[in-house]
């Protein structure tokens, strides 16, 4: 019988009504002939108010407790779950990340999956019970609860799909596939019937939060087919493909947001000092990531760099970074807004119609960086979405 794995976000389980529609779909899919693996999210908001709570008790919270802490969200809902699809008789069993043999490494808040020994839910398939697994968590080698970082429950079910070669993997969400922009944000924005997996990769990585970016890597690595779906309505939504469209690929696909970042610039570095490679190893072991970096030699034969991180990476490293260089300055209160496009390929004069669109809102990009496959820009928190329309409708994306 052929294997859908069937994942359910946040808003898709946000309340009992909710779980029951989801109970449902699941159903129907099986009426259709066929097996089902289930993977849900928390109920909406409950993983930021589990952090929340962790964060009035201490600024920065031992990661081992806060991963114990924050991955009993989606506990709730497997087990809501599980009963709802079993009040209407389709046997069903819920498992936490240990339970379905999900060992990752020892890296409580961004754990990397390592392993996964499905033989348990092999045997719920042939003796016809649905598996319910959380999504976001699994257990490492010391036996500690990890998770996999926000938005990790679109890893496991992708995951989940490869382990057990399902044929294909739907990712249920609050809007009816991938736009050219967030509709929330940019209310024209487009559906777009399918996308490449280099386009969704660069989108998730630059902020566009429909498919976590390691769910999308995970994708990629095991050939795994992703569609993206609302569980509101019966929209065909979007599918992710593999190998390169038409001949003629437009030039953009979408825009990607990342509201809350964070630029750091240290000025006036004695050239080739120990603080930069020392700077980015402590980034590293931190998992920071950092993008938009520049490095220049000024008049003065002084170095100066410049990077973007997602500002509560930097309330992490702030301390370690202050004792690195001094004359470190930052700039919160940013946000990213990147064009992603496998047409983007030279184009120069993209950067030219960004900037006269910029020029005619009055916006002034703080930082710009452009690659083969995107151009970034940074700008003040408060002009991102009028950005974001802006060059939305400046590239005909609508
Ligand atoms: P879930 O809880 O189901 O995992 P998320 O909130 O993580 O849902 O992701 C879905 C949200 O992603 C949408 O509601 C939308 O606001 C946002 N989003 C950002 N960029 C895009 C895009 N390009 N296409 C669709 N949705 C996007
Ligand atoms: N509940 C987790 C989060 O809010 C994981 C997920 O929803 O994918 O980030
Ligand atoms: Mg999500």
């Amino acid at each position: 019988m052929p294997l859908i794995v069937q994942k359910f976000g946040g808003t898709s389980v946000a309340d009992v009504n909710c779980l029951q529609n989801v109970a449902t779909k699941i159903i129907q899919t099986r009426e259709k002939g066929h097996d089902v693996v289930v993977v849900v999210s928390a109920m909406s908001g409950e993983t930021d108010r589990l952090i929340n709570l962790a964060k009035a008790i201490h600024e920065n919270p031992d990661s081992r407790e806060y991963a114990t802490l924050v991955a009993t969200g989606e506990q709730v809902s497997i087990a809501l779950l599980s009963m709802a699809l079993m009040a209407r008789g389709c046997t069903a069993r819920s498992y936490t990340g240990a339970q379905a043999g999900i060992f990752t490494d020892n890296d409580h808040e961004k754990a990397r999956i390592l392993s996964i020994e499905a033989e348990k839910l092999r045997q719920d398939l042939n003796e016809g019970r649905v598996p319910v697994i959380a999504g976001f968590q699994g257990i490492c080698a010391e036996g500690d609860i990890t998770t996999l970082g926000r938005g990790g429950s679109d890893t496991t079910a992708v995951a989940i799909a490869a382990a057990l070669k399902a044929d294909e993997c739907h990712i249920y969400t609050d809007v009816d596939g991938v736009y050219t922009a967030d509709p929330k944000i940019v209310p024209n924005a487009r559906r777009l019937d399918q996308v490449a997996f280099e386009e969704i990769l660069e989108l998730a990585s630059t902020g566009a939060k429909v498919l976590q970016q390691r769910a999308v890597e995970f994708a990629g690595k095991y050939a795994v087919p992703v569609r993206v779906l609302s569980s509101f309505n019966e929209s065909p939504g979007t599918l992710i493909t593999f190998g390169h469209g038409g001949m003629e690929q437009p030039l953009l696909t979408g825009i990607a947001l990342s509201p809350r970042e964070a630029m750091i610039s240290i000025q006036g570095l004695i050239p080739n000092t120990q603080a930069i490679p020392e700077m980015l190893t402590l980034l590293s072991q931190q998992q920071v990531d950092i993008d938009m970096m520049t490095h220049y030699v000024d008049s003065g034969q002084k170095s100066n760099i410049r990077f973007t991180l997602l500002r509560d990476d930097y309330a992490k490293v702030s301390s370690h970074l202050s004792t690195l260089a001094k004359d470190v300055v930052v700039h919160t209160g940013l946000s990213k807004v990147s064009l992603v496009g496998i047409g983007l390929r030279s184009h120069p004069d993209i950067i030219s119609l960004l900037f006269k669109t910029l020029n005619q809102i009055n916006i002034t990009p703080q930082l710009i960086s452009a690659s083969e496959i995107k151009v970034s820009i940074v700008v003040d928190e408060k002009d991102a979405g009028v950005s974001m329309r802006a060059l939305h409708a400046a590239f005909g994306l609508g």
